[in-house]
């Protein structure tokens, strides 16, 4: 296979997409004192590994530029085409969102990363990516290596996993898992470790007759060999069965590469004529794949000296899915001239008849697959009827379609909500009422004792929204009708002039009092004098009071009488 530099020199496009990167990224340094494109090199590399398409290169070599140096997204369309350019904007948008240790956000974490890229290319880059900052951590300091650490653990390797990319999550995991969880890793250490070598050295002897067996009985195989669980998945093991080691009993697999899906079966008999299984352990993902696609036999048996071991049965090209994920059925399909387009995204590259994942996914609509987990992960992209969206802090907010920044200041907090004044999207200031879509920053401005407007309800999607707003509205009529005011009447006898009314009602005004209703007639006792009747509502007497004593200072009111009224 090609590496980068070679393709840099073979393929013009892929040049000009290093000349413009290396010129970028110019002066830059890494955290490690390399220079800066070392790092877009790297993730090209591991791009091009997988076997993806030459616009995943580019995009992976100018992925950093549109958010770290001057380079513009509208001049990497002009010189590589959309294509490029919403790789490289989907790349930058995935880097603002912001794992922060909750875990109720995990969820929204993952989703994100998946619908928001809209296409895996993306995701996929992005997984490159972070591997590379992952291997490059120890540059960074203490505190940085924390939040990165525990984001990779909890939403990079578990999206890498979901993918049935095992290799990369794998890796993922042992570098995050000793920093994310110091002291849960020492424990393991220090539990686990002599165990650990007392099984691998049982698996080292159980090699051979293995391989003895299948032979014997005529069974063409590849390759065996043996897998010690990694001390991370180890201890997510653990936690599911209360940290008691007897109960794991894949500590040790061992795995078997034959030729056939026939021999995949012919080797399960003869193990368990042999060895005998442990019942409820024996699992045929071939005849039912896993949700990502792996497809393998897995058996726990009593082996040689009553020691329980998993075995683990499949062929090459399971294998190859299996370590590589979605990049494998990638490699595969490449060279094949395939338009099989499953909705926008996740399969663009593939013929869907042959693969699990992308026909389990383009099932989805019609038939929501058993596995909930891999079915919320997809749906948010698949069905379009959820967006995820961010805080300027990088905070996911799963919101249905079309809801608008009202919603959005709602589901971040009630309080932000009510007080919302005004909004950027995406660093723009934006009217309320903007539908809102997957990816887009929302900053929220706030003004304390803002209430919300009445309009608000003719535009909100979401129903903790219009609750909030409709409780608020509810508080205020409350305030202004129910039964903590008390109504009153002013009666006012006075000497007509211009501009008397309006100096009455400034008077009223100034106190925050509403009126209720009003009403002014002849009186008949002296010439061009009037009677007004005031009908307001306050929460005591005494504040009827000041507002009559108040109007009886303005010139020209003659008598001042104030009754309660109901
Ligand atoms: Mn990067």
């Amino acid at each position: 296979m090609k590496t980068l530099l070679e393709l840099i020199k073979d393929s013009p496009l892929v040049k000009k997409a290093y000349d413009m990167a290396l010129l970028a990224h110019k002066g830059q340094k890494r955290a490690s004192g390399e220079d800066y494109i070392t790092h877009p090199m790297a993730v090209a590399q591991t791009v091009l590994d997988w076997h993806m398409d030459e616009m995943s290169i580019i995009a992976a070599l100018l992925h950093d530029t549109v958010e770290d140096t001057p380079l513009t997204l509208d001049k990497i369309k002009k010189e590589f085409g959309e294509k490029v350019a919403f790789l490289v904007a989907g790349v930058t948008k995935l880097g603002h969102a912001k794992y922060r240790g909750e875990e109720r956000e995990v969820e929204n974490m993952r989703k994100f990363m998946l619908a928001v890229g809209g296409d895996i290319r993306v995701v996929l880059i992005k997984l490159a990516d972070r591997l590379h900052n992952m291997r490059t951590i120890k540059a960074l300091k203490p505190e940085k290596q924390g939040r990165i650490a525990l984001e990779t653990l909890e939403v990079y390797a578990a999206l890498a996993e979901r993918l049935g990319m095992y290799d990369l999550a794998s890796e993922l995991e042992e570098i995050s898992f000793p920093i994310a969880k110091k002291k849960e890793y020492q424990w393991m250490i220090d539990t686990i470790k002599d165990k650990y070598e007392e099984r691998v050295a049982y698996a080292n002897h159980i090699k051979p007759i293995i391989s003895k067996l299948l032979a014997n009985n005529g069974i063409k195989f590849s390759k065996i060999d043996i897998r010690a669980k990694k001390l991370v998945s180890l201890y997510r093991k653990l936690l599911k069965y209360e940290m008691n080691l007897e109960r794991v009993y894949d500590l040790i697999a061992i795995r078997c590469i034959v030729n056939s899906v026939e021999d995949c079966y012919a080797a399960l008999g003869i193990i368990h004529k042999n060895w005998l299984p442990l019942p409820g352990r024996i699992k045929d993902y071939i005849a039912f794949p896993k949700a990502n696609g792996y497809r393998s036999l897995h058996t726990t048996v009593f082996g040689p000296e009553e020691k329980v071991m998993e075995v683990q049965i499949r062929t090459a090209q399971m294998h190859n899915e299996a370590e590589n994920g979605i990049s494998a059925h990638w490699a595969y399909q490449k060279n094949k001239d395939t338009k099989n387009y499953i909705r926008r995204g996740i399969a663009s590259f593939a013929k869907a008849d042959e693969l699990q994942l992308i026909k389990q996914l383009k099932d989805l609509k019609e038939n929501p697959p058993n596995n909930e987990e891999f079915a919320t992960l997809v749906k948010s992209d698949f069905l379009e009827d959820r967006i995820l969206t961010l805080t300027p802090k990088g905070r996911v907010i799963e919101l249905p379609s079309g809801a608008t920044p009202v919603d959005f200041a709602y589901h971040v907090h009630s309080e932000i909500g009510n007080t919302c004044m005004s909004c950027r999207v995406n660093g723009l200031v934006s009217p309320l009422s903007t539908p809102l879509k997957s990816g887009d920053v929302v900053e929220i401005m706030t003004q304390k004792n803002k209430r919300p407007g009445d309009e608000w309800l003719s535009f909100v999607k979401t129903s903790l929204a219009r609750e909030h707003i409709r409780k608020v509205q509810k508080d205020k009529n409350k305030v202004l009708y129910g039964e903590t005011l008390k109504k009153y009447e002013l009666r006012l006898i006075v000497e007509d002039r211009v501009g008397l009314l309006n100096d009455v009602t400034n008077v009223i005004a100034r106190m925050k009092i509403n009126i209720n209703h009003h009403e002014s007639r002849e009186d008949h006792t002296f010439a061009n004098h009037k009677m007004l009747k005031i009908g307001f509502a306050v929460s005591n007497y005494e504040k009827s009071k000041e507002l009559s004593e108040k109007i009886r200072k303005l010139k020209g009111v003659k008598s001042v009488e104030c009754h309660p009224y109901s």
